[in-house]
């Protein structure tokens, strides 16, 4: 773990690093980093496993909201209303084809992920091919769910 975090928190016996300094009313550590608020576990998860998707929640397997162990985060969907309406559109839609296994959420990911590596390494990362990624960043494949994706929002 980064001094800048380990100098700030305290290391529990369950592992977690419980923030010492300022928290937000909702429970979360915040502190000012680069001129920038941030919430404390959401800093941590970018300086050490990589940068935040947008959308995407940074969750805490541990519960703890005041934990920046980074070992303990993991990015997340937002609300699991939302996947879920997603998920029911895309039931009825019933996408027979063997892209299917992609959710909206995913598909959402996977655009974002754009530019940032190459097809075939995101590809690897959602199980699916490297055409299918390519395909979904030219806008051939998935439109229907591209566009109710739109309208989810
Ligand atoms: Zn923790």
């Amino acid at each position: 773990m980064l001094p800048y975090f380990e100098e700030r928190s305290t290391l529990q016996e369950n592992g977690c690093n419980t923030w010492n300094l300022s928290k937000s009313t909702s429970g979360y550590g915040i502190c000012t980093y680069k001129n920038k608020r941030w919430y404390t576990h959401r800093l941590s998860f970018k300086l050490h496993k990589g940068e935040l998707l947008p959308g995407m929640h940074i969750c805490h397997s541990c519960d703890n909201r005041l934990c920046v162990n980074p070992e303990h985060l993991f990015q997340g969907t937002p609300k699991d209303n939302e996947s879920d309406k997603i998920n029911k559109k895309r039931n009825v839609r019933g996408t027979a084809s063997h892209y299917s296994k992609l959710t909206l959420q995913q598909i959402k990911m996977i655009l974002a992920l754009k530019g940032t590596g190459s097809a075939r390494k995101v590809g690897e990362l959602f199980e699916v091919s490297q055409q299918t990624i390519s395909r979904i960043w030219r806008g051939s494949t998935y439109k229907d769910e591209l566009q109710s994706l739109v309208n989810v929002e």
